[in-house]
């Protein structure tokens, strides 16, 4: 960015002034990047001078679809104890660590991978943005409901497995039978 960042004037208690102004315009633009899905390593730097391998391409913004739950489970521990013999020939992918296929990485520790994973530049790769959609107070209001009815469903479920409730069968079931024998 070009704007330079002014420094904080101080008051008579020596307080940091801020120029609100200038940060309300600052906080606009930054809004307005956000909204254009703006990348600040696109605009800084040019991708075939900063980065070795060209990074694989991402659908254009407006093709990005709103970010969605995983769907496969990320398993952590399934390298976990092993042993392997690393040599300058091994490929990549099995060079110990996590290995993303989608944007071809390797990276060391899970805590890296499952940000890498979360974060923006493989969820682009994915296609998706990383904007939630959003949803309507409606739709909010149908998934509530939704989960009442299964709670009160499990809540009946219980009420009909109770040992008073069961008593109560078979005391009707009794007394059925005893009004059957007398007839
Ligand atoms: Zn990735």
């Amino acid at each position: 960015m070009a704007e330079s960042i002014e420094v904080p004037k101080t008051d008579a208690l020596g307080r940091k002034v801020w120029d609100k102004a200038f940060y309300a315009k600052r906080a606009a633009v930054r809004q307005f990047e956000d909204g254009q899905d703006f990348d600040h390593d696109d605009f800084l730097l040019d991708p075939s001078q900063s980065r070795k391998k060209a990074r694989k391409e991402a659908p254009p913004p407006a093709e990005r679809r709103p970010l969605e739950q995983r769907k496969d489970a990320v398993s952590l521990d399934t390298e976990l104890g092993k042993s392997k013999i690393v040599t300058t020939h091994t490929p990549k992918q099995q060079q110990g660590g996590y290995w993303c296929t989608v944007c071809e990485c390797l990276i060391k520790d899970s805590q890296a991978y499952l940000d890498h994973i979360n974060g923006k530049r493989h969820n682009r790769s994915l296609g998706m943005t990383m904007r939630v959609e959003r949803v309507g107070v409606d739709r909010v209001k149908q998934r509530l409901n939704q989960i009442k009815q299964v709670q009160h469903g499990e809540e009946d479920q219980e009420a009909n497995d109770s040992p008073a409730a069961i008593a109560a069968r078979l005391r009707r079931m009794f007394e059925e039978q005893a009004k059957a024998s007398a007839n």
